[in-house]
């Protein structure tokens, strides 16, 4: 592979003193891999108090009951506001959604406080365009712990990003107002609304601390899976050029994402959970708001023609590999060729146990005394071609029998040779 041109740098900070490209194009280079390196204090601290502050509410502050119902329900809420929203809808424009649903679902997701809608999607849509490289935001090839949450202690650095469209985004005026009054919006609805809400059975406190910042953890630790967990552990049911995988347990924590290996071999289609007993309540969501309102006008399927083609896909790769543990014989491109008179020859001339089948000749010493048929039969061969006798002029052999034969090929015939 020929190297890359080395790019005529730009960039107005370089020091005066280089004196050649090449010189500039490495400190441009270094200061790229720093940046992609780079700890992201301020992020990680915020995520880090979130952390404690859960942890010590949950430990030491006893919520009112309605708090805690109160608190369910956010999640419940900001997940689906993620994963019918942010996920199916925005990033992979899985069905159609008219204005007012878009509202709710922005609304929904911003309780999520995982970045804005157009923030979210443009790092999740680098992670389908260049799963598990280093171009993936969450990458699994750089480990668990990396695409659970380590990503988020890292300054982003997506030299990529520039090459994803985000056109329909920017087109989107509830994207371009979530995205302007993000930071106000996250605030009001993640911790306010909480508060203001408990506070009308007096646990205004509780409602901060279990409604505003346990249930944030609880919700970011349920989308995190999806990158770690389900590129980790389940099944490769449509394909296994990437490592995402599906898992029941992690589709019950996550309304339904917990699909991940059908999702990314069909992301536009707006079922993660393709199989009718899939649990995933988001494509239920989506398509009962399809069936029974006017605000879903259209939901992308894939057809089922192509599920189909790539599980029998799967299913012959995984019928490969557990072929590679049985001994099939002697491959037959490693036999030596020789002649129809030569096998005559040597079997005459040196008493050897060989039959022809087919073409192959097969050294049948050690299984003659196996034979179903007796031994007898097979001697009656030595030296003379069996081909019809074994194909049905004698007995039609089984597949297994046809198979086994595999095992005993020491020569092929060149097949103009072989006497008809
Ligand atoms: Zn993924
Ligand atoms: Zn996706």
């Amino acid at each position: 592979m020929a190297a890359a041109p080395v790019k005529k740098p730009n960039d107005s900070s370089l020091p005066s003193s280089f004196n050649d490209d090449i010189q500039k194009q490495k400190y441009i280079n270094k200061k790229q891999s720093h940046a992609g390196n780079e700890a992201w204090w301020m992020n990680g601290a915020f995520v880090i108090i979130v952390h404690i502050v859960s942890l010590l509410s949950f430990l030491t502050y006893t919520a009112d009951r309605k708090t805690w119902v109160m608190t369910f329900v956010i999640c419940q809420l900001a997940m689906f506001g993620i994963t019918v929203g942010y996920h199916r809808l925005w990033s992979h424009r899985a069905y159609e959604a008219e204005l007012p649903l878009r509202v709710v679902l922005g609304l929904l997701g911003t309780l999520g406080f995982q970045g804005s809608i157009k923030w979210w999607v443009l790092r999740h849509r680098l992670h389908h365009r260049w799963t598990d490289t280093e171009h993936d935001p969450y990458s699994a090839a750089k480990g668990f712990w990396f695409s659970h949450m380590g990503w988020i202690f890292k300054r982003p650095h997506y030299p990529r990003m520039k090459l994803v469209d985000a056109s329909d985004l920017n087109a989107d005026p509830v994207v371009r107002f979530q995205h302007k009054y993000y930071v106000l919006l996250a605030l009001s609805c993640g911790l306010g609304i909480p508060t203001m809400v408990a506070s009308l059975w007096g646990d205004a406190l509780g409602g901060f601390l279990y409604g505003g910042i346990l249930s944030r953890t609880i919700i970011w630790h349920s989308t995190f899976c999806i990158n770690s967990f389900a590129h980790w552990a389940g099944e490769q049911l449509y394909s296994n050029e990437v490592s995402a995988r599906g898992n029941l347990l992690l589709a019950m924590m996550t309304h339904g994402e917990g699909y991940h290996n059908f999702h990314h071999e069909f992301p536009k289609d707006f079922r993660n959970g393709y199989r009718l007993c899939d649990w995933d309540p988001s494509k239920w969501i989506i398509f009962t708001l399809h069936k029974l309102t006017n605000q879903v006008p259209n939901v992308s399927r894939v057809p089922e023609n192509e599920v189909r083609k790539a599980m029998v896909n799967m299913e012959i790769i995984k019928a490969q590999e557990k072929s590679k543990k049985y001994d099939w014989g002697i491959d037959p491109s490693s036999l030596p060729v020789i002649t129809y008179e030569q096998y005559k020859q040597k079997q005459e001339q040196e008493g050897k146990e060989w039959i022809l089948v087919d073409e192959y000749v097969l050294d049948v010493s050690s299984f003659k005394d196996d034979h179903p048929g007796g031994a007898k039969i097979l001697k009656n061969y030595y030296g003379k071609d069996s081909t019809k006798a074994f194909h049905g002029g004698l007995n039609d052999h089984s597949k297994a029998a046809n198979t086994m034969t595999a095992m005993f090929r020491v020569a092929k015939i060149e097949k103009s040779q072989k006497e008809e």
